[in-house]
């Protein structure tokens, strides 16, 4: 299969628990649409610790053009990542693949660890009004 923006051979690579298909020129990523979600999450993971996710993600520009699929060559439907508009991928609905960019994925990553944080922070933040519930009464949650 070819990169559908540079059209040089996808190297099949294994990215932890998930198979995938990347371009060695554009690191560009091609996968399965179930292996997305887990794709994302772990660069989530990986990412957490080396970048400041406080810091802005700019909204990635869709590349002018849709790419053909690797696999059976029909163009490629554009849709947005969780329904964002921040981020277009690339999906082929016959094969079930999706391309992303390279830019595109980090920026879901750390789009997808902030949640993540919130959602840590949120819990600290209930647990420790429990703590401050007086003895005796009933407690929420
Ligand atoms: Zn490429
Ligand atoms: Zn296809």
């Amino acid at each position: 299969m070819l990169c559908p923006r540079c059209k040089v051979s996808l190297a099949p690579s294994t990215d932890g628990p998930v198979e995938l298909h990347r371009c060695p020129v554009c690191e560009g990523t091609l996968v399965s649409q179930r292996r997305l979600i887990p794709l994302v999450e772990q660069s989530a993971e990986l990412l957490a610790s080396q970048v400041d996710l406080a810091q802005p993600v700019p909204s990635v520009p869709d590349r002018a053009g849709t790419a053909a699929c690797p696999k059976c060559g029909d163009p490629m439907v554009t849709f947005g990542y969780m329904g964002m508009a921040s981020v277009m991928l690339d999906r082929c609905a016959s094969d079930w693949l999706v391309w992303i960019d390279s830019d595109e994925l980090i920026t879901m990553a750390v789009l997808s660890a902030r949640t993540t944080q919130r959602i840590e922070e949120r819990q600290k933040f209930w647990d420790a009004e429990k703590a401050k519930w007086p003895a005796g009464t009933p407690r929420p949650g």
